[in-house]
């Protein structure tokens, strides 16, 4: 980028512990993250990009409900995590750690190590057994998507499968099965994402919850309407539970019908402004969805990631305030969440 405040900001974004809070892994086969390949996210682009940490996510597709196709899908986020935890070496000279906690996240930054947080997308693989939820964190996941594309048994999608039978709503928000699903994300450590929920289940999730919510990878409805971003009244919902809201870089949620190369970060840069001037920088922060849909012009993968600092610096945001954005609230909420663990 052309611009006098790029050295500074440059400087600035490696200095920063990064976090990009919603990341995909091919499935059941591509690139290796050492590889610097066709993935969005690799190692190698992570280090040249500056991004210092990434959720990585094992997304499990909804599909017809059946005892068998939710065993299915456990086994298959089971799979995945431990896939996403062998992204945990040292090769061609660059390292990665996988990290259970806030602490060892910002230790990994201070080791000069990259960050690993393993995660969980889609409730779907949690079926009717709530123990599930715990095994998922014992192999490392720190947060649960509660639905994707479709209801499930916790809690109705703000994308319904009309494919699937889905009517506009199934449970009017959480099911009780996703009442106490949320009370036991709670109690193992895990943080409740409503990235792809109903706004029902949005608002019923922030208030069964002990510990603040978050939204992994969304963007604002004032300049899209989309049944992925969140209305005005759901980020006030969001600052007063204390959560956060990560704004995703997928085009059709930042510019209505909008193809990645017609999209900017520019355009990303005024959700975050929305967020920040509707609800504080204490609630807003950055995720990419890369390797799931995300990526547009100029953050098409996570090389490109200073782009983001530069456009956010150019703004006025300053070093407290990037360092908030770019993961320091997110650490907030996995701190809380741990606190609040039993
Ligand atoms: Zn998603």
């Amino acid at each position: 980028m052309n611009d006098a405040l790029a050295p500074d900001a440059l400087a600035l974004h490696r200095a920063l512990l990064t976090i990009d809070t919603h990341i995909d892994i091919p499935w059941p086969t591509g690139p290796d993250a050492f590889q610097d390949g066709t993935r969005c996210v690799d190692i190698p682009k992570m280090h040249r990009g500056g991004l210092t940490a990434g959720c990585f996510v094992a997304y499990v597709p909804q599909a017809q409900r059946s005892p068998a196709a939710e065993d299915a899908a456990f086994a298959r986020a089971c799979a995945m995590l431990q896939s996403i935890n062998a992204m945990g070496r040292t090769e061609g000279g660059l390292t990665a750690r996988v990290t259970q906690t806030a602490d060892q996240i910002e230790a990994a930054k201070r080791d000069g190590v990259l960050a690993v947080i393993p995660a969980v997308e889609n409730g779907f693989a949690i079926g009717a057994d709530l123990g599930r939820i715990a095994r998922l964190r014992e192999l490392g996941a720190r947060y649960l998507t509660l639905t994707h594309n479709g209801h499930n048994a916790l809690a109705d999608s703000c994308n319904p499968r009309r494919d699937l039978g889905d009517r506009d709503t199934e449970h009017g928000g959480l099911s009780t099965l996703g009442r106490a699903a949320v009370a036991e994300l709670n109690r193992v450590g895990m943080v409740v994402d409503v990235a792809h929920v109903s706004r029902d289940s949005m608002l019923q999730a922030a208030e069964a919850s002990r510990t603040p919510i978050v939204s992994t990878h969304s963007c604002v409805s004032v300049f899209c309407d989309h049944p992925r971003n969140m209305m005005d009244w759901q980020l006030d919902v969001l600052r007063d539970v204390k959560g956060v809201i990560q704004i995703t870089a997928v085009a059709a949620f930042l510019r209505p019908n909008a193809k990645p190369d017609q999209v900017t970060v520019a355009d990303f840069a005024d959700h975050v402004d929305h967020a920040v001037k509707r609800i504080g920088i204490d609630h807003v922060g950055i995720s990419s969805d890369f390797d799931g849909g995300g990526g547009f012009s100029d953050w098409r993968n996570a090389a490109d990631s200073a782009n983001v600092t530069i456009e956010l610096v150019r703004r006025g945001y300053d070093r407290d305030a990037m360092t908030k954005l770019w993961g320091g609230n997110f650490l907030r909420v996995l701190r809380a969440a741990e606190e609040a663990a039993e």
